[in-house]
């Protein structure tokens, strides 16, 4: 995050008490360049907790991806298809983000993906499906 600043001198980060940001695990207005993340997330990150790094991977993925959206309501009864949606985009950005596809090839299983890229195993498990789907793990 910190080299992030250095990158866009407009982004702002802040790590917020579960006080304030309750059950969210991170808040991201991609418009204002602000992200916020839970001090919990943020320290299990710099600890090299999968979990926590793919939560502000995907952070990353709305301040991207999400720019000029507005606040999109849909109607109750309304279906989205999947790829439309932006927690969808903003997961699949952040797995990607962790899980190299240029180094996938350096590893033998999902563990071992875990392992490389500091990812939770579901993580790990899921990136390495979607790249054997895609025919780019071993
Ligand atoms: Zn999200």
């Amino acid at each position: 995050m910190e080299v992030y600043h250095q990158i866009d001198k407009h982004f702002v980060y802040d790590i917020c008490e579960k006080e304030v940001m309750g059950e969210n695990h991170g808040i991201t207005f991609p418009d204002k360049k602000i992200m916020l993340i839970r001090e919990d997330v943020y320290e299990g990150a710099v600890e090299g907790n999968g979990r926590d790094r793919l939560t502000i991977a995907h952070e990353f993925g709305h301040l991207h991806m999400h720019t000029n959206l507005g606040l999109a309501r849909k109607p109750a009864e309304t279906e989205i298809p999947a790829f439309r949606s932006s927690e969808w985009q903003a997961s699949c950005f952040g797995g990607e983000l962790l899980v190299s596809v240029d180094h996938i090839h350096r590893c033998k299983d999902p563990w071992d993906a875990m392992q490389m890229f500091g990812v939770s195993l579901d993580a790990a498990e899921f990136q390495w499906r979607k790249f054997t789907e895609e025919g780019i793990a071993p």
